[in-house]
């Protein structure tokens, strides 16, 4: 019950902020429907993808198909790191005349237990879900995605982007794990690897945690170190991940054991996910 009615209202928000102006108003709760559903299918049969692919090669393989399919003008920023190759995939819709430049981002590599879809193929799909709506309706924002590779073997594919770019973001979103559990955990670093206050990335807590508030989603905030919005933290940038969680987490919890498995993915929970990233896109 709490799940549906969370829907609804994101459902509901989203119909209200992201719409063309012009049109009537039945016409656009339609189109947006339709949408939201045919995005969530795509998310689902791309976890299936990706919980199916052999390895880590095959995953980000799958992920290189889908921009290709889609269009997307896209990169690969291979690397190596104690003997074994990795590469991150970074793709981009540019505007002219942008009001910000964003990146949205998350690993794509699993552990070699359970299929990784719960960490991280749910991640994945969220981007590749919001590439297609937001290719369907364009924003006034420089947008770049990546996928990182090697966040398993600890956060190696962002801190590898992170030293070697010269890009410079307004923010930085994470997404690690979204298809599971009722809560939203904001999972950032609000001090640099000195121990400094990065107040920019106090401003991205700040918009998510209005964001739940306002769409009624249960959330707590953590500095703890997870995932890969800590590469871009310590390095004083403005990053933030959103990641589902429930009360069990972070043990006994579907990760990195044999429960990472299509079985504890949920398609609403995936949905919702997606447009509240999208919502974050709308408001920053
Ligand atoms: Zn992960």
């Amino acid at each position: 019950m709490a799940k549906t009615y969370c829907f609804g209202l994101l459902a509901a928000a989203m119909m209200s902020s992201c719409l063309p102006k012009t049109e009537a108003h039945n016409a656009q709760q339609e189109a947006v429907q339709h949408d939201t559903e045919d995005t969530a299918d795509y998310m689902y049969s791309m976890l299936e993808n990706l919980c199916n692919a052999e390895d880590n090669v095959a995953r980000g393989n799958l992920v290189i198909k889908e921009l290709e399919a889609m269009g997307l003008e896209y990169s690969l920023q291979p690397f190596e790191r104690e003997g074994s190759n990795y590469r991150n995939i970074i793709a981009k819709i540019d505007v002219e005349n942008e009001s910000h430049n964003l990146a949205f981002t998350a690993h794509y590599d699993r552990v070699d237990v359970g299929c990784g879809v719960v960490d991280n193929g749910s991640g994945v799909a969220v981007l590749l879900g919001m590439i297609k709506d937001v290719k369907e309706s364009p924003n006034d924002n420089d947008l770049t995605f990546i996928f990182f590779d090697a966040e398993e073997k600890g956060l190696l594919g962002s801190k590898y982007y992170v030293a070697n770019t010269d890009e410079r973001f307004d923010a930085v979103f994470n997404i690690d794990m979204a298809a599971y559990g009722d809560t939203l955990m904001i999972s950032t670093g609000a001090h640099n690897r000195r121990g400094e206050f990065v107040p920019t990335t106090e401003s991205l807590n700040e918009l998510i945690i209005e964001l739940c508030e306002e769409n009624s989603i249960p959330y707590f905030w953590t500095e703890d170190k997870w995932t890969d919005n800590v590469s871009f933290n310590e390095a004083g940038l403005a990053a933030a991940s959103v990641v589902r969680v429930d009360s069990s987490f972070p043990n006994p919890y579907p990760i990195h054991n044999e429960g990472d498995n299509m079985s504890n993915t949920d398609i609403n929970v995936l949905s919702q996910t997606e447009e509240f990233m999208l919502m974050i896109l709308d408001r920053y």
